[in-house]
This record gives C-alpha cells, sequence and structure tokens, in this order.
C-alpha cells in the first residue's frame, strides 16, 4: 500500500488514513481472526429459531402493515367479527334466518369485513373494527373530546355504538379526568383594590368550601379580611 499508488479508491483512502500515524502493517491470516466475527456468525441452536419463535420469546420484531392488514389482522382476532365473515362466505341460501339478519348491512370484501352506511346522499363502506381501536384515536392522538374522536374514527373506521362507547371510554379515562379543562366561561383577570386609609374602611368577604364535616359539625368557612391591615378572621359554618 505504502510501496505504490493503488487505484482502488478504497485501499487510496485507507493509505490517506495510515499516512497520519506512524504504523507497521502486519497480515494476520483468517484463522487467527475467528474472533472478529464470533457474535454475528454465532449457530444457530435450532431450526425453530423462526419469526414465531422469536415473537414467543418477547423480542423486538418490528412489522410494517398497511390500513388493510392491520385492519384485517384486527377482524380475525376478534370472535364476534370473525363469526360475521365466517357467515358472509357462505352462500345466501346456506344462511339461517338468524344468519342473514347478523349481517345485514355487512358485506365482505376480499377477505375484508364492511359495513354499508347509508347517510340518504350516498352509500360508503367502512371497515368494521374492534372497539379497541378508541384506544388509538383517544389515548395515543391526544386526548380529543367525544366529537372529536369519533369523527376520527369514523373517516375510516364503523363498530356498533360507537359514540355512546366512545363516550363511556373517555368518561373513564385517567389522563382527561386529571387534565380537564373546565369548560364554559373563562375566569377573568384580577383587579388590585386600594388599600384605603382606614382600618376596616375596605372589608373582603369568602365563602369557602363544603368540606368534610368538622366534629363540631362544621362544613364551610367563612372569611373576612381587611384590605387596610390584611387581619383575617375564619368562622366555621355549620351544617344548615
Ligand atoms: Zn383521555
Amino acid at each position: 500500500m505504502n510501496a505504490k499508488k493503488s487505484s482502488n479508491p478504497q485501499i487510496a483512502h485507507w493509505s490517506l488514513l495510515i499516512q497520519e500515524f506512524n504504523s507497521e502493517i502486519r497480515h494476520r491470516p483468517g484463522i487467527i481472526m475467528s474472533h472478529i466475527d464470533s457474535i454475528s456468525s454465532v449457530p444457530v441452536l435450532n431450526s425453530s429459531d423462526t419469526l414465531d419463535s422469536l415473537i414467543e420469546n418477547k423480542l423486538e420484531v418490528c412489522l410494517t402493515l398497511s390500513v388493510e392488514d392491520e385492519v384485517l389482522m384486527m377482524q380475525h382476532a376478534d370472535d364476534t367479527l370473525k363469526e360475521l365473515i365466517l357467515i358472509l362466505k357462505k352462500d345466501n341460501e346456506d344462511r339461517t334466518k338468524e344468519e342473514k339478519q347478523k349481517v345485514q348491512n355487512y358485506v365482505l370484501k376480499g377477505n375484508g369485513l364492511f359495513r354499508v352506511i347509508n347517510d340518504g346522499a350516498r352509500e360508503m363502506l367502512l371497515f368494521v373494527i374492534p372497539k379497541s381501536i378508541v384506544v388509538k384515536f383517544h389515548d395515543l392522538m391526544g386526548h380529543f373530546a367525544v366529537d372529536k374522536t369519533v369523527s376520527k374514527i369514523q373517516e375510516l373506521y364503523w363498530f356498533p355504538y360507537m359514540k355512546r362507547y366512545v363516550r363511556r371510554h373517555i368518561s373513564m379515562c385517567f389522563e382527561c379526568l386529571v387534565n380537564k379543562v373546565p369548560s364554559g366561561k373563562r375566569q377573568g383577570f384580577l383587579h388590585p383594590i386600594p388599600t384605603g386609609r382606614r382600618p376596616f374602611a375596605i372589608v373582603h368577604l369568602d365563602h369557602l368550601g363544603p368540606f368534610v364535616m368538622s366534629s363540631k359539625r362544621n362544613k364551610e368557612l367563612l372569611v373576612i379580611i381587611d384590605n387596610k391591615t390584611r387581619f383575617v378572621r375564619l368562622y366555621p359554618v355549620r351544617d344548615t
């Protein structure tokens, strides 16, 4: 490498790098270099080390799926939806009366189960999906309110009693309970009040409670504050 310029760009690159150092190059045959590849060429223990066993052993395996594939997987994992799919795979005349009723407004298209939605103006097909999809559209998407969560889901998906279920889900969502923003009119700013020239010229009254009832059966507090001296008096108020 040092003796003559190589036309191989890789070797030329190495040669440039090495020029910076005082170095001596020695050849080591592969037979004494086996430790280098030890991890990547470790033998497979048995032939059942397939994708399935990797998943079973909880190794992280990333799968990239299209929306359709994802829906198909979810539909086939759900017992209720799988039953509808099986009924729809039968010929219409082989279905019992009860089965016909069950699959009313459902169609099977390329293995996927769809709900026929008719809003009067047009007919749409929406993927039928297990209710658990709400977690994806509410919990994992910024905790939208009921209407927005429903409309997001409805762009592609359908499941029975959607709005009722979403409302229930959100009413039990811990994050939403803790971080609830009060609705309605917003509070205004505080206006500082001049202290006044003598004590008790301006007095503030406030009322706090209800609290847990005290041993003396008091439940609320009346607070009186003098604006000049900041004298504070608390009066317990009986449960009336
Ligand atoms: Zn939430």
